[in-house]
């Protein structure tokens, strides 16, 4: 006969499922909003970007970005021999950076009161919550849902580490594939192979669409194209890799079935939501045909008292859209009149060049009605570039015609990433190509093309020739 369980039950304002960047954001704005908050973890505080994604991410390819330089700086007159990349040191070094920043948000959680407690939660109802395997109910006025989203993994490539990884596994590899066939042309694979690459790692991209970074201006695309192919990487558009044996890859190419024998395959195809055994079901929270998490402009999901913040509501999966989120859905909570915005939500891709968008493409703002004009500052022009050695770039400015407010930039350039932040405030503050045109910028820097850029829409350009006026 079963023992019968006593089961705890605790009561709590507000409880936050999952610590990502999203969820904990979530939790200390609740906590500084006076919100009696319980988090709840099932692995580790700072989910998958402090864990095994933006962060190790970054970490990698910075490490490899330097080692690249180093070899290929000659022709500036510096000369560096012995350099060797230790990818077993460098696991140390990378795991030290990711437990700094996962105790601090630990620490900021409890400096505003948040109770962090580990386990896999799941709803019993919409107002109760249990942890796997442990006997508490936790009874929550709101919750708020930040379970993340995972890779997809692909039937015929079943993970066998280091042989076949997703993002996570690669991460923690300690020594350089020599043959790397990356399965998916986005922009975690190409953060990935790219700094492998650096590292010594022969490169090859199969991709299902017709281009690189399918849903990136394709001028921005082509500079990093072509920074690919100058290092000889092999790339397949419109193929899929089909089977996997013994480190034997079938791919179908538009020219025919083609075999390689990478020694490392990274399946690195997209994302599904962290949502199975949540109980969704018994709390009637809504899901589209996906299973990511609907949601309104309030972060409110079908069910008033259940909010959803982060990629489990689907793309773009960034961890600042999951901040913002994070944010808004506590605001609200606690009472505010607060509604989500992804106008000037920036993204950045971290390949070499770095690209970063904000804002509209051409392309979508024509699609939106916007009669438009163009400002394309090429790296080439900035005297910055030229002394970084790195002036293979441009940046691309949308404005409308009639009234020049700046709709969206796009640039592909070394620190794109940092560059990018100038224009989001712009269009956060609904500014006009002749406010950045008129802002003074430090000489010889990178951002004096966004200044060059938005003069040259207005036919005030002075370091490159301005366009005919159509
Ligand atoms: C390799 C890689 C590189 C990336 N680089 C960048 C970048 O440079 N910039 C950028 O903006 N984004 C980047 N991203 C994306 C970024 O990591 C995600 O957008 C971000 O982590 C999403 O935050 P989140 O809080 O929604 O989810 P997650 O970070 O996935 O966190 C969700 C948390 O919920 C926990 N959880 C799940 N289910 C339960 C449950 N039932 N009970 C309790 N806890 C649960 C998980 O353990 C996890 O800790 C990268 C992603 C990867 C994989």
């Amino acid at each position: 006969m079963e023992s019968c369980r006593v089961m705890s039950v605790t009561k709590k304002d507000v409880v936050v499922i999952g610590g990502g960047p999203a969820g904990y954001v979530a939790a200390i704005r609740l906590g500084q909003l006076g919100k009696k908050v319980l988090l709840i973890e099932e692995d580790r505080i700072g989910g998958v970007c402090l864990n095994w994604g933006c962060i190790p991410s970054k970490a990698l390819i910075y490490f490899a970005s330097l080692f690249d330089k180093m070899k290929k700086s000659e022709s500036m007159g510096l000369t560096v021999t012995g350099a060797s990349a230790d990818l077993n040191k460098f696991q140390t070094w990378k795991n030290d950076v990711v437990r700094r920043l996962t105790t601090g948000v630990a620490t900021l959680c409890k400096g505003v009161g948040v109770e962090i407690i580990l386990g896999k939660a799941r709803f019993k109802s919409a107002h109760e919550i249990e942890r796997v395997g442990f006997d508490d109910i936790i009874e929550a006025e709101t919750t708020v849902i930040a379970t993340g989203a995972k890779s997809i993994l692909l039937p015929n490539f079943p993970l066998e580490s280091p042989s076949v990884v997703t993002s996570k596994e690669a991460l923690d590899l300690t020594s350089v594939p020599k043959d790397l066939l990356v399965i998916g042309g986005g922009v975690i694979g190409l953060e990935l192979g790219m700094a492998f690459q650096k590292l010594g790692s022969r490169l090859t991209v199969v991709e299902m669409t017709d281009r690189l970074l399918p849903g990136t201006d394709p001028d921005l695309v082509r500079v990093v194209e072509r920074s690919l192919k100058k290092r000889e990487t092999q790339i397949f558009l419109n193929s899929k890799a089909v089977s996997y044996k013994k480190n034997e890859v079938v791919l179908e190419t538009p020219e025919g079935n083609k075999m390689l024998t990478p020694d490392t395959v990274l399946v690195s195809v997209g994302f599904v939501p962290n949502v199975k055994e949540l109980g969704l079901d018994l709390a009637s929270v809504k899901q589209d045909a996906k299973g990511f998490i609907l949601i309104d402009k309030q972060a409110k999901t079908s069910v008033d008292s259940i909010y959803a913040i982060g990629d489990v509501t689907g793309p773009p999966f960034l961890a600042h859209k999951g901040f913002k989120e994070g944010e808004i859905a506590a605001e609200v909570i606690a009472g505010q009149s607060r509604s989500l915005d992804y106008q000037a939500m920036p993204a950045a891709i971290f390949t070499d060049p770095e690209i970063a968008t904000v804002g509209l493409t051409e392309a979508k703002a024509k699609e939106e009605g916007h009669d438009v004009t163009i400002g394309r500052y090429p790296l080439g022009a900035s005297g910055r570039a030229l002394t970084m050695g790195q002036s293979d770039g441009m940046m691309k400015m949308v404005i409308d015609k009639e009234s020049h407010q700046i709709l969206g930039a796009h640039i592909v350039a070394p620190e794109a990433s940092e560059l990018i932040g100038e224009v989001t405030l712009a269009i956060e503050m609904g500014a006009l190509a002749e406010d950045v045109a008129g802002t003074i910028h430090p000489h010889p820097t990178l951002s004096e093309g966004i200044m060059e850029g938005f003069k040259q829409t207005i036919g005030e350009a002075i370091h490159i020739p301005n366009l005919p006026r159509l």
